[in-house]
């Protein structure tokens, strides 16, 4: 099992004492401010962006800071610690892993370059529908191949940060549920 070091090195202290100067220039008003106007924090998020820190984990070579995931979480934790709301823009962080882990590197050199700047906020992920939350098997948004793009067709609810994002992680399926049951029942009949 991967152990992960949570021990506060001197980095670390500095990366909290860098998170926590600028979440101290956004007291209680600001948030309650917002949240009475149901508005978004947009200064505090560009200011946290700007200083670097939404882009921890995307590799030096992209952009980013290329620190660890444990420092990812160190710097949510501050925000939340010093009384912010890091739900705001905390996807901003880690989405980004999706073109790191599975996109060519032409997307890679495309995308995380502006993700790690701001200039492009991938903020929001569309997994639940109507009919399906946790159990993201049963999702019944279909991507059908036209060449050289997808036509997409479903439903999703519930997907927060939409309005302030310019790409969104979108789950959808390629092969219908149905075929795939087919598919397990025959490999699962086989000896
Ligand atoms: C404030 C907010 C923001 C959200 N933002 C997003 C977003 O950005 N993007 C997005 O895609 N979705 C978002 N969601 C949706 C959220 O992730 C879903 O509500 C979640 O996936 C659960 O789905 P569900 O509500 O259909 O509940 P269900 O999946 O139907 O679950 C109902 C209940 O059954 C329990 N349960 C489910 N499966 C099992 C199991 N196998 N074993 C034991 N218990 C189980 C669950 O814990 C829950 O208590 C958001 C929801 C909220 C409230």
């Amino acid at each position: 099992m991967a152990v992960i070091d949570l021990t506060l090195t001197d980095e670390r202290r500095a990366l909290k004492a860098g998170v926590s100067e600028i979440c101290k220039k956004y007291p209680g008003e600001y948030w309650r401010d917002l949240d009475a106007k149901r508005e978004y924090p947009e200064a505090f998020v560009t200011e946290l962006t700007r200083a670097g820190y939404l882009a921890a984990l995307i590799p030096q070579e992209y952009g980013g800071a290329g620190l660890p995931i444990a420092d990812g979480g160190l710097i949510l934790e501050t925000i939340h610690a010093n009384g912010g709301n890091a739900a705001a823009c905390h996807a901003q962080m880690y989405i980004m892993g999706t073109v790191l882990r599975h996109g060519s590197e032409a997307q890679k050199r495309q995308y995380l370059p502006k993700i790690a700047t701001g200039d492009l906020r991938l903020q929001a992920f569309g997994v639940t529908e109507p009919d399906s939350g946790s159990d993201t098997t049963k999702l019944k948004t279909m991507a059908v191949r036209k060449g050289d793009r997808y036509v997409v067709n479903g439903r999703k609810i519930f997907i927060s940060r939409a309005l302030q994002s310019d790409l969104m992680l979108l789950l959808a399926r390629t092969t219908p549920v149905a075929i795939l049951g087919r598919y397990w029942r025959f490999w699962a009949s086989l000896p």
